[in-house]
């Protein structure tokens, strides 16, 4: 019989085990569809890409000689919905099985494996792009109350033999870190990244997003997404000539007016399936290997990828649907609004949050330490938090945004993935940036008028979670500090702190269960 073979967006790989050898009278299928592009109100810039990436790599299946079908957004037969038109598909093609690589969120993943006793029949294939599938997590994780990333990591190492020499660690060590996290010095020179310039393909889909999603927060301007592997390829060959050699360095850095810095922007290719994480890890490797970059980088960016990227894509699949509803920190405010705007005197946000806008990008530590602590030390509900990340970053798919935002950033999953929560003063943004020089506020007051608003908070969180933080050894030394202020201090910051989160206007907070 014939099967339709539907290829999601980020499933753009030939490496994909339903495209190694498709039967010859196979159909594949690409859908754009307005429910998935409209779930969240995705950033115009992600829109783009996705369907660009999507249209170019139907063309590069024809060109293999494949029978395709795309469907466009404004296709007069679309039936707007994933499946429903897969379904449809199936019908006009005479093809009894429809056949789909396991997705990326596990909304989808149920809707499809409740339709397997169907006809047309769905059939689900795993996806083995990934090193570890979420077989051989469960297996590791088992019943632990608490998982180590570090842990998972080492494995993956030994398994995967990347940066191994004879079973140890290259370098002697598994872990560089104490040589990285330096702050950024006064003058620095970051390379610009390769320009891509729109072709008739992306330009006819911009004009397409601008007609449909227009009232997404974010802008068009300056779009240089890779949409085509041939793309992804020369990013990464520019990431490993010229940024790797000083990625580990400043790999926590942040900039008041570089938004990339040494990153790679590799996250939306590495999701969309332009490159495999394979190929970039060994890009990585051979870099060193060739004397190119330094251990300490080469070994914190494999392990962003080959670490962390792959355990928290097994917490998603282990734990889900219950993770989603995780809330123990018992967070309850909507979203501050001004993370659609900008609109705030704090620099630190303001800057990360018009970046965003921008480029559909901030780098890990402006979401975690910025936006992220700032939402954490507020209380926002894990929803609302989730919804915008989700939203507004070129890379976001719920299994990576997802455990990254509750788990690490809000610690709503009890310390089931981190095991302590990311919070900091405006101390560390100081430390680690240059923009508490730019900003309204002092770093170095606490309560004063013009104190910097994640003092207080930061003391206020601490205060408010003791009983769930304090017997955390890694806390012990900031309870320890907490104890020693005076009750005085600690009702001004109080006050202050309340003070603080009576001015700032929170979105509606979602109803339980909402979300689902
Ligand atoms: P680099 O700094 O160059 O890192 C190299 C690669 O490592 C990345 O491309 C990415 O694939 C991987 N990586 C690094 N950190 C992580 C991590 N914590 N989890 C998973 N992979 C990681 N990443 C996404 O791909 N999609 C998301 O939706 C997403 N949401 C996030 C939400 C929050 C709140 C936080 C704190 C982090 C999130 N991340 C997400 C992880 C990380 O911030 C991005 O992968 C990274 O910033 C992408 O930029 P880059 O490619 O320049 O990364
Ligand atoms: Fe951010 Fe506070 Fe520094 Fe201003 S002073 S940039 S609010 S950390």
């Amino acid at each position: 019989s014939r099967p339709l073979i539907l290829i999601l967006a980020d499933q753009l790989s030939f490496d994909l085990p339903l495209l190694r050898d498709p039967p010859s009278n196979a159909v594949l299928a690409l859908c754009e569809v307005d429910g998935e592009g409209r779930y969240v109100p995705h950033h115009p810039q992600k829109i783009v890409l996705l369907f660009s990436a999507m249209r170019h790599f139907a063309e590069a299946l024809r060109n293999r000689g494949y029978q395709v079908h795309y469907s466009g957004l404004e296709d007069a037969d679309n039936c707007q919905d994933l499946l429903d038109e897969a379904e449809r598909l199936a019908r006009l093609y005479h093809c009894s099985e429809i056949h789909v690589t396991r997705p990326g969120d596990w909304r989808l993943h149920e809707r499809i494996s409740q339709r397997r006793d169907h006809t047309p029949q769905w059939h689900l294939t795993e996806d083995d792009r990934f090193f570890c599938s979420p077989d051989e997590f469960a297996r590791w994780a088992g019943n632990r109350r608490q998982l180590r990333m570090e842990h998972f990591y080492r494995n993956m190492r030994r398994e995967s033999g990347i940066l191994m020499e004879n079973d140890e660690p290259a370098g002697g060590q598994w872990n560089f870190d104490h040589d990285n996290r330096e702050a950024l010095p006064n003058k620095l020179d970051v390379p610009d990244p390769p320009r891509h310039q729109p072709d008739a393909t992306t330009r006819e889909v911009m004009a397409l997003v601008e007609r449909h999603f227009s009232d997404h927060f974010g802008t068009l301007k300056g779009f240089n997404w890779a949409v085509t592997r041939r793309q992804a390829l020369s990013d990464l060959r520019h990431f490993i000539r010229h940024l790797l050699i000083d990625f580990g360095r400043y790999q926590d850095a942040i900039s008041d007016h570089e938004p990339f810095l040494f990153h790679s922007r590799l996250s939306a290719s590495l999701n969309t399936g332009l490159l495999s994480p394979r190929e970039v890890c060994q890009a990585a490797e051979r870099a060193w290997q060739e004397g190119h970059a330094p251990i300490n980088a080469v070994e914190g960016f494999i392990r962003q990828i080959l670490g962390w990227r792959e355990f928290v894509r097994g917490v998603y699949w282990s734990r889900m649907p219950n993770y989603k509803r995780e809330n123990r920190l018992r967070a309850e405010r909507g979203l501050p609004d001004f993370y659609w705007s900008g609109d705030t005197r704090m620099r630190c946000l303001n800057r990360a949050i018009t970046m965003t806008h921008d480029n559909a990008y901030a780098h890990h530590i402006q979401r975690l330490m910025v936006t992220g602590n700032f939402a954490l030390l507020c209380g926002v509900k894990p929803e609302a938090l989730c919804d915008w990340y989700l939203a507004v970053y070129a890379d976001a798919h719920e299994w990576v945004e997802l455990p990254n935002t509750l788990g690490m950033v809000l610690h709503a999953d009890g310390g089931y993935l981190g095991s302590k929560p990311y919070c900091a003063s405006g101390k560390y943004i100081d430390r680690m940036s240059d923009h508490c020089r730019h900003c309204h506020y002092d770093v170095k007051q606490t309560t004063g008028d013009n104190a910097c608003p994640f003092n207080s908070l930061y003391w206020d969180f601490l205060e408010r979670h003791e009983r769930e933080l304090a017997k955390n050894h890694r806390m012990k030394l900031i309870y320890g500090s907490l104890h020693r202020m005076s009750d005085e201090r600690r009702r001004a910051q109080r006050d202050k702190a309340r003070q603080i989160l009576e001015e700032i206007h929170f979105e509606p907070a979602y109803g339980q269960g909402d979300h689902l």
